[in-house]
C-alpha cells in the first residue's frame, strides 16, 4: 500500500483494516454483552452450527467459542481480519471447531436450513438490518436463532445535529420498536432485546483507540488519509459523548418460526 495522499472516501480499505486490526473489537461490544445475548439461546450442542457474520478479528467469536461447544464459522470481507481471527482461534486452541473464512454477507456460502444460530455484532448495517434478517433467514433451521447488535435511536425525537450525523452514516438507523417490528415481519419471534451498556463504547471501543491512534499517526506521518481516518474516529467519539442519550447499540435476539 503506497502512502500517497487520497481522501478517506476513495482511500483503499487497507488502511482502515490496518487501523482496526490492532483492536480487539472493531465495533462497540463486550464479552459480558456477548454472554448475555447467548444466554437467551437454547439447545446448542457440539453438533450445532453457528455463523458469525462480519466477525472482524473475532473478539466476540472467541467468547462464543468459550461458552458453547458448537461448530463456528466467522465470515468477514477482509482477509487481514480473517488471518487474525484464525490465529486467535489457534491461541485458544479452538481451531478445530472455530474457523474464519473470507466472504460477503450478501453472498453467504450456506445451504438452506443449515445453521442453528446466526450471530452478527455491529456489522448488519453493511447490508441493512431488515434486508439481512430477511435474506439470512433461509439459512436457519426452524427454531434456530439470530442475534444481532445494531445502532438504534433511543427516542422518537432528537437534536438535528445527531439526526443528520446518523442519516449520513447509516440512514437505516431506527427506533427499537420499529426494529422489533422489522424483525417480526421478517419471520422471527423477538425473544429478547437489550441495550448495550456505555462501557461497550468507552472502555471496549474508544479508549483502546486513543493509544492506537497515536501510533498510527506516527507510522503514517504526513498521510492525509490516515489523518482523516483518525480525525473521523475522534469526531465519532465526541459525537457519542455529546449525544449518547439519543442513540446506542441494541442487541436483538430472534427465533425463526
Ligand atoms: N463483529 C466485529 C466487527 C464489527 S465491525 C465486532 O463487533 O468487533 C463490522 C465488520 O463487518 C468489519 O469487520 C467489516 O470488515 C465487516 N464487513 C463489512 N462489509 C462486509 C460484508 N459485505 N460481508 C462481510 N463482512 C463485512
Amino acid at each position: 500500500m503506497s502512502d500517497d495522499n487520497k481522501t478517506i472516501h476513495d482511500f483503499d480499505f487497507t488502511i482502515i483494516c490496518e487501523y482496526f486490526s490492532v483492536m480487539e473489537r472493531q465495533g462497540p461490544g463486550s464479552p459480558e454483552v456477548t454472554i448475555r445475548a447467548l444466554s437467551f439461546i437454547e439447545n446448542l450442542t457440539s453438533e450445532s452450527r453457528i455463523a458469525d457474520i462480519g466477525c472482524g478479528t473475532g473478539g466476540q467469536t472467541m467468547v462464543l467459542a468459550q461458552h458453547t461447544p458448537a461448530q463456528i464459522t466467522g465470515i468477514d470481507l477482509f482477509p487481514v481480519f480473517i488471518d487474525l481471527f484464525n490465529s486467535n482461534a489457534c491461541k485458544l486452541n479452538v481451531q478445530e471447531r472455530v474457523k474464519g473464512i473470507v466472504g460477503s454477507m450478501d453472498n453467504l456460502p450456506y445451504a438452506k436450513e443449515e445453521l442453528d444460530l446466526i450471530w452478527c455484532e455491529g456489522a448488519i448495517y453493511n447490508i441493512g438490518f431488515e434486508k439481512g434478517l430477511q435474506e439470512w433467514r433461509r439459512f436457519l433451521k426452524t427454531g434456530g436463532y439470530i442475534a444481532v447488535s445494531e445502532a438504534c435511536w433511543f427516542t422518537e425525537e432528537r437534536p438535528e445535529e445527531i439526526d443528520l450525523f446518523w442519516k449520513n452514516a447509516y440512514p437505516g438507523i431506527d427506533t427499537i420498536p420499529n426494529k422489533m417490528k422489522q424483525m417480526q415481519n421478517a419471520g422471527y419471534m423477538p425473544v429478547a432485546v437489550f441495550t448495550l451498556p456505555e462501557n461497550c463504547w468507552t472502555e471496549h471501543f474508544y479508549t483502546p483507540q486513543v493509544r492506537a491512534q497515536e501510533l498510527f499517526l506516527e507510522k503514517h506521518a504526513g498521510n492525509k488519509a490516515a489523518e482523516d481516518l483518525v480525525a473521523e474516529m475522534r469526531y465519532e467519539e465526541a459525537v457519542y459523548k455529546k449525544y449518547k442519550a439519543y442513540y446506542g447499540y441494541v442487541f436483538y435476539i430472534g427465533k425463526k418460526l
